[in-house]
């Protein structure tokens, strides 16, 4: 028999109490609660807070940059698509500045139709891997150091600890470690989003299993890498320095280089190599 959960708390520990308490099994997995508040207050503080013109394209693709951090109060309804799109046109400084901002809450509703579709099949390839390799010689789970953050790589262990101990990551964290697990370690891309969705606090089938398939080039006509100098320039100061000195080693190189190394049995023409800069 179904019932209503709790709604009413003298304060946030007794809600972590309980929901602890209701949900062992997701306790049991990380004792983390993240920082980030629930809530329609809390989005609708959030929605005032944000940059949705000039200052949020230019700065976006930063590790430090003006995202939104709307994504939990996007995915879980406490905030509509349309409501966000609407204030973001009517908060920047000249409307049309909005553009990319709202191109991006685009990517969100383009994913939930693509899903839609699908239903569960968007847990199955889409296509085939463009990688040289067949789906079959992918690993099926997810190595235990990548799940502890103790891979060795820095700017990774990073990522997974933020992403353990906050629920969020910024997208570009997300594709770096997507093709991470996927390229570097190869890890068939659905291990990868099942632990993503362990830990998302904005974690949805849609934008996460095609975000990852559009890494693994099962939803996109090629993989998606980078090197230390794409790391280096988006992440501030954090990584000067030394590659050997945060494990940087199977990073550094151009990318023409790095496409050798982790795509020995095809050949990747030049456009393939270029950075991305404008689908994400
Ligand atoms: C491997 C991988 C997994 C991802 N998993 C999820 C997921 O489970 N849930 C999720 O909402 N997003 C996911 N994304 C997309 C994106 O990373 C997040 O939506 C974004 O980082 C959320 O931060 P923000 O609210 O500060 O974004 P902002 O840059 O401020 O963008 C505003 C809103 O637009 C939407 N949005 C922005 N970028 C994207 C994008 N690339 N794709 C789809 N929607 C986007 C989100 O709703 C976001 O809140 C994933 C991306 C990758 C590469």
């Amino acid at each position: 028999m179904s019932r209503d959960m709790r709604r009413d708390f003298a304060s946030r520990e007794e809600l972590v109490a309980y929901l602890q308490q209701e949900f062992p099994q997701a306790a049991q997995r990380s004792p983390h609660v993240s920082e980030t508040r629930g809530g329609r207050r809390a989005a609708e503080a959030r929605l005032r807070a944000a940059r949705y013109g000039t200052e949020y394209e230019r700065t976006r693709n930063h590790l430090d940059g003006q995202v939104s951090r709307l994504s939990p109060y996007i995915r879980y309804g406490v905030l509509g698509l349309n409501e966000v799109r609407e204030y973001a046109l009517s908060h920047a400084q000249r409307r049309f500045e909005a553009e990319k901002f709202v191109n991006e809450l685009g990517w969100r509703d383009y994913f939930q139709r693509v899903y839609r579709e699908l239903g569960d099949d968007i847990w199955e390839d889409v296509e085939d891997y463009k990688t040289g390799f067949p789906a079959h010689s992918y690993r099926q789970e997810l190595p235990e150091d990548i799940r502890q953050g103790q891979t060795g790589v820095r700017f990774i262990d990073d990522a997974i600890r933020e992403l353990i101990e906050t629920g969020y990551l910024h997208n570009h964290q997300r594709m770096w470690l997507a093709a991470y697990v996927v390229h570097w370690r190869r890890v068939c891309w659905q291990a990868g989003a099942r632990w993503f969705l362990e830990h998302l606090l904005d974690g949805d089938p849609a934008s996460n299993n095609l975000s990852w398939q559009w890494v693994a080039s099962t939803f996109s006509t090629k993989p998606y890498y980078y090197n230390l100098e794409n790391v280096l320039q988006f992440s501030g100061d954090r990584y000067r320095g030394t590659p050997q000195n945060f494990g940087h080693e199977a990073f550094v190189g151009t990318y023409e280089q790095i496409a050798r190394r982790l795509f020995p049995n095809i050949t990747l023409s030049d456009e393939h190599h270029e950075p991305r800069k404008g689908r994400r």
